[in-house]
């Protein structure tokens, strides 16, 4: 297709702001989907994608359009993964492209995640698309949104779409804005070839498919390409694109979006935003805007039944194999077993990981405290990177520790305000930027990343019952006062509650494990002492009372059968609880004590 009439854009929009029902709807309008197919949401395919409405992988369709100019257009929708932790890859989505459709529900108006990415949007130099979406429902005030657009973007909404992809209203109007706003691509067909590699991903078909677009060059089945940071040489078997089904094609041109296959055996290999050109006379300098993948925050990953470990092992390489974003390697802790330690991008990353272990490989885990990583500078000069407490060195052998922070946007309705400026206050944060626009208050805080990882984004939605929205980048580390505390149970520590912590909120936060803990122990035959300590020094204690002696006689006494069931019952309880120096743990305390509620 020649350049002129070829479009790539991707579309922003807030969680459940109608993003995946909007891009179907495209889809079924240009005749890539029947109505039938429509039934089924076409661009989040994973179950834990559809239920937490955030995109994981990259998705791109290519639609013909024939506008009203007459012409037949080659559309290229690129949906971007819907969280904070995906930013790398969203801003490599969207050097891709050269426009966006910004989405915003017309009852709800315009929020965080959408600011941060129109911004990120604009930076990529993308036309920006309006378009108010939802107008159907009773509660839309598509004129506020459209002033509130103006005010808070800064972009010209005189001329947004108005739409509602659940009745199909306004989508003919989005698809000629798109060809007439959204600038065309440029490219050269004769230079050497240089593609950006979008994304990746493995299927049980195909192998690893690499998404591209194509800056200058051709790209075709039988070429001979190398991928200039990863090193590595390959042979094109395949290109394509998805329609949205896959359709082979002859080749993927300048300013063309496809996919292509060259039997890589992990997307490892294939790293998001590398450089693709030929082996023979390929281009010299990669693509700007390259980043080698790095995990943020790190928890390790035990199995409840150590019998489970094999299958935890197998399960996780399963999952990297889709996803080379995440890191893991052994770790054996005293207490715990043989498990992984393992790195994600953020906490959301680590709640899918999770969550899909537990859900489509059946594993119990016991998931430790999460923790970022922290740079200590040792008396001997020299640097050492911390990403498990359990590896504190001894603290006179060090002279500094840094913390990772981060730069927090939060956005919600002015009655909640209190509440979440006593949170961050609460979290160390620094307020560096404060305003209203329209009953809404927007806050820009530095926090330690330290104080966000645990439960920050769940105490922020209870605060706000679920208005406020909140969106993050790292901006560098600080020195801070951090200690390692111990968690005691008796008298033995706990190394899946040991934790990084603040000196300043040390006492605050060993009290409400300690008292936690407290209440999800159950009461043994003997006294039980929960302590937090931080260098052997104890800042907090509670005791788990002994159970009555009348209770336990019932045990004991009776007659053989009832014994055996009795025996039989614990063992199956047995294997969700934890033995830490004669205690039984249940694995709920172990996530439950870190929550700080
Ligand atoms: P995404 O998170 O931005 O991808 O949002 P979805 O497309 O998954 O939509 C979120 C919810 O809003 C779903 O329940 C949709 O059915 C609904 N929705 C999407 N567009 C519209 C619309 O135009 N009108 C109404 N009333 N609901 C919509
Ligand atoms: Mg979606």
């Amino acid at each position: 297709t020649s350049l002129s009439h070829i479009r790539n854009f991707s579309i922003i929009a807030h969680i459940d702001h109608g993003k995946s029902t909007l891009a179907d709807r495209l889809i079924q309008f240009t005749g890539g989907l029947t109505d039938r197919e429509m039934t089924e949401q076409v661009l989040d395919n994973m179950d834990i994608e559809r239920e937490r409405g955030i995109t994981i992988k990259a998705q791109t369709v290519r639609l013909n359009y024939t506008a009203k100019d007459g012409e037949t257009y080659e559309l290229s929708l690129m949906d971007t993964p819907g969280h904070v932790d995906f930013a790398y890859e969203v801003s490599r989505s969207l050097a891709a492209c050269e426009g966006a459709l910004l989405v915003v529900d017309a009852a709800q108006g315009v929020e965080a995640q959408t600011l941060a990415n129109v911004y990120q949007s604009i930076e990529h130099d993308h036309e920006i698309v309006p378009v108010i979406n939802k107008i159907d429902l009773p509660a839309a005030e598509p004129e506020k949104v459209r002033a509130e657009i103006e005010e808070i973007i800064g972009i010209d909404a005189s001329e947004a779409v108005l739409s509602s992809a659940k009745s199909g209203i306004g989508i003919e109007d989005i698809l000629e804005a798109i060809v007439t706003k959204i600038p065309p691509p440029s490219g050269d067909r004769d230079a050497p070839l240089k593609a950006m590699l979008v994304d990746s991903w493995y299927d049980p078909y195909l192998g690893v498919v690499i998404l591209v677009r194509v800056i200058d060059g051709v790209l075709k089945k039988g070429m001979q390409v190398k991928f200039m940071a990863g090193g590595t040489q390959h042979l094109i078997d395949r290109t394509g694109c998805f329609r949205p089904k896959i359709e082979q094609v002859a080749e993927i041109g300048p300013g063309e979006i496809g996919f292509i296959t060259a039997q890589i055996k992990e997307v490892a290999h294939a790293k998001v935003g590398d450089t693709i050109t030929t082996v023979k006379g390929g281009a010299e300098k990669a693509l700007a805007g390259f980043k080698e993948v790095q995990s943020v925050v790190f928890c390790g990953l035990f199995p409840v039944d150590a019998a489970d470990f094999e299958k935890l092992r197998e399960s996780i390489g399963k999952l990297r194999l889709n996803d080379a974003s995440f890191s893991f390697e052994m770790e054996t802790s005293a207490a715990l077993g043989q498990g992984f330690r393992c790195g994600f991008l953020g906490l959301l990353h680590l709640e899918i990981i999770q969550e899909r272990l537990s859900r489509e490989y059946d594993l119990d885990l016991i998931t430790t405290a999460p923790s970022v990583v922290y740079k200590m500078e040792m008396t001997d000069g020299s640097i050492k990177y911390l990403h498990n407490p359990a590896d504190m060195p001894d603290p006179v052998k060090i002279r500094a520790i840094e913390e990772p922070w981060i730069k927090a946007v939060i956005y919600c309705p002015d009655e909640y305000l209190g509440g979440i400026l006593k949170l961050c206050q609460d979290r160390r944060g620094v307020q560096t930027d404060l305003t209203y626009v329209g009953g809404r208050a927007q806050m820009t805080y530095e926090l330690p990343l330290n104080e966000v990882v645990f439960d920050f984004y769940d105490r922020l939605k209870s605060i706000s019952r679920g208005y406020a929205s909140f969106d993050y980048e790292q901006i560098g580390t600080q020195v801070g006062q951090l200690v390692k505390m111990n968690i005691l149970v008796n008298a033995e520590p706990v190394d899946a509650l040991s934790m990084i912590v603040h000196r300043d909120a040390a006492e605050a936060r060993g009290r409400h494990i300690c008292e936690r803990m407290k209440d999800l122990i159950p009461r043994h035959m003997f006294k039980i002492p929960v302590q937090a300590s931080i260098g052997g020094k104890v800042i907090a204690r509670e005791t788990i009372a002994a159970m009555r002696k009348d209770v336990t006689a019932k045990c004991y006494g009776g007659d053989i059968s009832r014994k055996k069931k009795l025996l039989e019952k614990q063992k199956k309880g047995k294997k969700k609880m934890r033995e830490y120096g004669n205690v039984s743990i249940p694995q709920e305390a172990f996530i439950a004590a870190l929550r700080m509620g």
